[in-house]
């Protein structure tokens, strides 16, 4: 498939962007034509993604940013608006799921880690971006399958994509007309964050089951749906969720 440049001349920011989807994201719109800048908490992890960016002829800006940081989240918009003046595109792809206790069992401090990562630092980094968001430009917000039904094993990580499908809809109503602002909601995908899951083949064949598709997403599906919510192709689209997972169950 021949990809298209519908990024030329824009400037896309994607945090948590030195692996897995994230990473996937960046290198699609990357190949689309966009700068792309790329982040993530350790500095090893975002020169070695930089690197691999590089390597395929994308104009890349590589910085350090655990979006919990409030210095390194300005520093992330600063840095960005300093080599490119503009921003276009904003991906908020982080979050954290640091339990697989059931919701009542959750320690307090868990609890607040999975609000603050998944939810609040979506937020904040916007707040940061908002004053060097061009006129036509797009947030897209990942969020999850489990957002729609969180199951027990995720299910307060469940809980927080379950308020960025609110989250979307409020920021689209507050950002309109200037900022178009939608969301993907991936299935299952073979990840770091999701290998506790995907290399246990009883677990994997189960959710492969789960789909209507018979296969488990790849990171390349959800950069697909992303660039597509991102680019003027989307131009009628705000507030939405697109479900990108092979047909799991998620709503009407
Ligand atoms: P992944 O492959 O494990 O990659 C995580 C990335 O995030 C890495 O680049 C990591 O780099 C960075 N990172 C982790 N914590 C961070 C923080 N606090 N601040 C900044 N960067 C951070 O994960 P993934 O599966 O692609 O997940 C990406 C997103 O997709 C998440 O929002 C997840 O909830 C969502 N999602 C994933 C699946 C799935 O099945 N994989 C399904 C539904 C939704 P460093 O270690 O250098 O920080």
């Amino acid at each position: 498939m021949e990809i298209p440049k519908r990024f030329r001349g824009k400037v896309a920011i994607v945090t948590a962007s030195t692996q897995g989807i994230g990473f996937a994201i960046a290198e699609r719109l990357g190949l689309e034509g966009a700068s792309v800048v790329i982040s993530s908490r350790k500095q090893q992890n975002v020169d070695a993604a930089a690197e691999k960016l590089r390597a395929k002829g994308i104009e890349v800006l590589a910085v350090v940013c655990h979006v919990s940081n409030a210095q390194q989240r300005k520093d992330l918009i600063d840095k960005t608006v300093q080599k490119y003046g503009k921003i276009d595109v904003v991906v908020s792809n982080a979050a954290a799921n640091p339990s697989v206790d059931p919701i009542l069992q959750t320690k307090d401090s868990v609890l607040d880690k999975l609000w603050e990562i998944n939810v609040k630092t979506c937020i904040l980094l916007l707040k940061d971006a908002v004053p060097h968001m061009q006129k036509g430009s797009s947030v897209v917000i990942i969020s999850s399958i489990t957002g729609f039904n969180p199951p027990s094993s995720l299910a307060m990580y469940g809980v927080t994509k379950t308020a960025l499908l609110g989250l979307t809809k409020a920021l689209a109503a507050e950002m309109a007309p200037y900022t178009r602002v939608n969301c993907v909601a991936p299935g299952f995908v073979p990840t770091n964050f999701s290998s506790f899951l995907t290399t246990n083949d009883a677990v994997r064949q189960e959710l492969e089951g789960k789909t209507l598709l018979g296969r488990l997403g790849t990171t390349e599906d959800m950069a697909a749906a992303t660039a597509f919510l991102a680019s003027e192709d989307a131009s009628y689209i705000t507030g939405e969720t697109i479900v990108v997972s092979g047909g799991m169950p998620s709503r009407l």
